[in-house]
This record gives C-alpha cells, structure tokens and sequence, in this order.
C-alpha cells in the first residue's frame, strides 16, 4: 500500500510528544499533520468564509462575546494547560488569558471603525465630479504560525484580529507548545462558532511549510531564521506575510531614575516568563553616576527571586526553559561571556532535573564582543554594562541587529521622549517594559531584524484586509474633453487649470 508521506518525506499519522519543561514527563501527544492535511483544512476554511465574513459586525462581536466568557469560566483550566506544556509560573499564564480576553472585546469594539469605508477626494481635472471611496476585504484564509514561549497570546491572540476582519484561520501552534491551541478549538465548538472559521493544525516545521504554501496572507512569530524562510515563501507566492521575529531589547538606565522602580522594571522586564519573551529586557546600560548603587540593588532583589517547578499563584517567579536546545543557548551565552572576563552576581548555573531549569543569573563587566550583550539569549539572564553617558548608551543600544524594542527609566520624561526617538526600535517604553503589549490600540511591531509589519492599532488588523478602491461617474457626458480624438484648446485649457492650481508661477508654455 502506498504510504503518505509529509512535505519532508517523513510518514504521514506520525505524532509529536509534548513534555512538561518543569518535570520532563509527557503530557500529551497530537498529530504531526501532512502537507495534504494542512490543504484540506485550508479547503474546509475557504468553504466556511464567505458565510463568516457576510455576517453583520454585531454577529461576529457576539461570538467573541461568547468566547470571552467561556476563555474566562474555564480560566484555570487553560491556566494549567500553558503552564504543564510550557513550564512557566501561573502568573505568566494568566497574564495570557487577560490579554486575549481584551482582545476579544477591542476587536469586536473596533473593527467596524477601523475597517469603515474611506471616502476620497481628488482635484486632478481628468476626475472632476467623481465619487471614490476605499473598502477593505478580508484576505480569504490567515494561516498563523506561532512559537512556544507564549501558547495562547501569540498563537491565538493574533488568530482574533484575523477572525474580526471577516477571514477564516487556520492555526499552527508550535509544536512543542500545541495543547493550549487545541483548547481553543474546543471553546469555537462549545461556542457555536461557525464550523471551520476557526481550525487547529499540529506538527512541526514542515506542517508550517505546507500552510505558507496554501495560506492567503502568513502572521508568523517565531525565530528570524525561520522568518526570513517563511518571507522567501510568501515572495515566491506573492502573498502578504506579517513577522514578529526575535529581539535583543535594551533598557536605559539614566542618571536621574529613580533606583527602586528602575530595578522592579529591569526584573520584570528580564525574568517574567522565565526571560522567554520576544520583548525581554535582554542587555542593561547605566549612566555611572548611579552605576554602583542600582547594581548593588538588583543584585539584592536578584538573590529574592525565586525559581522552579510553579505549583500554583505565588509558588515560584521563574519557571522552567521550555525549549531543551535553549538551556544550551543560555549556558553557552553565560559561559562565553565569563570566559571574555565577565563577573556572575547571582546565579550562572543550570538546576539538576527533573525538568529543565537555570538560576536567574545577573552577569556585570560585560562588553559588545560577548554573546549575552549581541544575540537573543531567550533565558533568566541579565548583562548590565556601565556607560559613560547617554551618547555612549544610544550608541550601543544601536549597535545590534535586532530593534524590537527598548526601554529607559528616567525622571525627566521630555529628556526621555528626545532619547527614546533616537533608538532604533519599533516600540520604546519610558518607567516600563513590555506593558506596552497590553495596549491594543498601540502598534507593536520590530524594526531590522525583529520583524515586518506589526501587530495591534489600526495596522494590526488593517494587514488581514485587502483595499479595493471604487471610483464612479456620477454625472457621465457623452464624451469628455480629455478624451480621443484630442482637441488642443482642450489640453491648453487643462495645462492653464493646472498651472492655476499647482501654482507653477510662470506656467508652462504650451506652443
Ligand atoms: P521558530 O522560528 O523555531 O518556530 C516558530 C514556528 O515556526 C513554530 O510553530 C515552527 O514549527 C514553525 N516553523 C518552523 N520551520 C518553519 C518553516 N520552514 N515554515 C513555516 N513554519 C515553520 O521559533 P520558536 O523557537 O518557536 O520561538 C522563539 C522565537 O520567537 C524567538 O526568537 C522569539 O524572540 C520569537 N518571538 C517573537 C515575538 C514577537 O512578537 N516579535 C513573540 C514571541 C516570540
């Protein structure tokens, strides 16, 4: 019997173990979808369209409703979804929760607004007397790839703008993370979701191939590696893609902060979701007049910061490292900058299992020549270098190849805005870090090699739409003057209009 065979060449009804990062046992097993899987969701989603996306704005508002309400009456079971497949502390997945949650309700808010009809107006003489306006047409079927560190917020999340401008999705969740989506399914069901508007496929990276290559427009998060292969994709097909790629986010800490809540923004920014975010606040630059002070403070509040297995609210501040390949990444970046004469404050080793662990660690006297202070380390590390002013800080907050985003803590807010324009980043946070996320009506989006596009305001949700612009004649003459066979009065008399209304002082002579 012929065998089925993935995009890769691997055997079709393969599956993939998830593991549970804290304990290393395994907590499920989901299909490992074959490219010819993937088409037919894709031919079920395109079916069930046209119905979605016909459906009044009220309609599809109160579907979201209907998922609020079931994501928040079920919140601890997805609680403990996210937090057994990704090993994170509950309070991170919560944070999830709450996120998609408002989402539901912004988008089913905003959309009609944000996708309106647009009138336009135009004084070119050949269009004198026409109606014109824009509309926006969802795209067909949004195929959205997300990766591990967070399983609800930047898989399903991104799946709700999508769904809110009138597009079916299909969903790819990261295959070490693919539980927490397969819930989701479960809340389009028991919430009377037209069938198929919503779909879930699992698998690894070749099942993300396969719907790149099916998809009308590709939201991707994940690696920059696999980024720019999704983007060459998208090319080859001229599709739209939208990617939220890796970050090496800095913080400023000037010489005029105010120390405690410079601190409590470094740890956080640094070591929620175990330092597993996209938007982690991954090198540190301080002025040194307040060097050693701020330094002997984070040190403190470094050692109190709990880790390990998370067993409910309040159990541990760090959890596991999700990704087994990360935890070597991270030693490598600890190691390499210690070997480069790097000094280790707290922390610098990988806990012995069960689970997959490594101490919250807080490294000093590191430079750009080490691996913590260039590339995305995604773990409970922190580098904090000394500068000798601003200059020096935006400098080196520059010299990197990614530009997600970047934060300052200073008590001058003018002097603060001023800075934070000059940093290449697409998102600055000044007295915050990675608060800005929650603010929907924000864009959010990476500069260099961070990302294409962005996600949130009015472009987050504007990407899932396709113009089509309509202009009409209201008032239609048998022919107009512009029109074959020229008439040279009538061009003289269109060049003298224009030179009325551009305003060229001599004119141009028309011989
Ligand atoms: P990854 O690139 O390895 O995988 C992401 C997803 O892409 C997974 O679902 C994977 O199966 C899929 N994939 C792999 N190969 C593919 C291919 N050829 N075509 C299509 N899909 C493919 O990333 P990861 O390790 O899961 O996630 C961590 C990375 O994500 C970090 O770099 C982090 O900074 C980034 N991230 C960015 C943001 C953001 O908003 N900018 C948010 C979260 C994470």
């Amino acid at each position: 019997m012929a065998q089925t065979l993935k995009a890769d060449g691997t055997p079709a009804g393969a599956r993939i173990a998830v593991d549970n990062p804290a304990t290393g046992a395994v907590v499920g097993h989901v299909p490992d979808a074959t490219a010819q899987e993937v088409a037919q969701a894709i031919g079920r989603a395109r079916q069930a369209q046209p119905g979605w996306a016909e459906l009044d704005v009220r309609s599809r508002a109160d579907f979201f409703a209907r998922a609020r309400r079931w994501l928040l009456s079920h919140r601890q079971e997805i609680t403990d979804c996210i937090v057994e497949e990704n090993g994170k502390a509950q309070e991170d997945a919560i944070a999830e929760i709450v996120y998609c949650a408002s989402a539901f309700a912004y988008w089913a808010r905003q959309a009609q607004r944000l996708l309106a009809q647009t009138k336009i107006r135009s004084s070119s003489p050949f269009v004198l007397g026409r109606s014109m306006y824009t509309r926006r047409v969802p795209l067909g079927v949004v195929g959205v790839i997300g990766p591990w560190n967070n399983p609800l917020l930047n898989t399903f999340g991104d799946v709700i703008p999508a769904l809110a401008a009138g597009n079916a999705v299909v969903l790819k969740p990261s295959e070490h993370t693919p539980l927490t989506a397969l819930l989701m399914e479960r809340m389009a069901r028991e919430c009377g979701w037209p069938g198929n508007v919503f779909q879930v496929v699992t698998g690894a990276g070749a099942t993300g191939q396969a719907l790149v290559d099916t998809a009308d427009f590709v939201m991707f998060t994940g690696s920059t590696k696999t980024g720019r292969l999704v983007a060459a994709r998208a090319g080859e097909r001229l599709i739209p893609c939208s990617l939220e790629l890796g970050g090496k986010d800095a913080l400023i800490v000037l010489a005029d902060a105010p120390l405690e809540r410079a601190v409590s923004v470094t740890i956080q920014g640094a070591l929620s979701n175990g330092g597993q975010m996209c938007t982690s606040v991954e090198r540190v630059y301080v002025e040194e007049p307040v060097y050693d002070a701020y330094v002997d403070l984070l040190r403190e509040r470094f050692q109190q910061v709990t880790s390990g297995k998370p067993a409910g609210l309040g159990s541990v501040d760090v959890g596991a490292v999700t990704f087994p390949p990360q935890l070597s990444t991270v030693e490598d970046h600890v190691n390499d900058a210690v070997s480069k004469g790097a000094r280790i404050l707290a922390g610098g080793h990988t806990t012995p299992g069960p689970g997959r662990f490594f101490e919250p660690t807080l490294l000093v006297d590191v430079d750009h020549t080490m691996k913590c202070m260039r590339e995305e380390t995604f773990g409970p590390t922190l580098p904090v270098m000394k500068v000798a002013d601003v200059e020096e800080a935006v400098r080196l907050v520059n010299d990197s190849s990614y530009g997600l985003q970047a934060s300052i803590i200073g008590s001058n807010i003018k002097h603060a805005r001023r800075l934070a324009e000059r940093l290449e980043a697409g998102c600055v946070t000044i007295n915050d870090a990675q608060t800005n996320y929650m603010a929907l009506g924000l864009p959010m989006g990476g500069w260099k090699n961070s990302g294409l596009g962005v996600r949130h305001g009015a472009e987050g949700i504007r990407k899932y739409t396709k113009l089509q612009a309509i202009s009409a004649n209201r008032f239609p003459l048998r022919r107009d003057m512009h029109m074959i066979p020229y008439n040279p009065s009538a061009y003289r008399f269109i060049l003298r209009l224009v030179d009325v209304m551009y305003g060229t002082r001599r004119g141009h002579r028309n011989k």
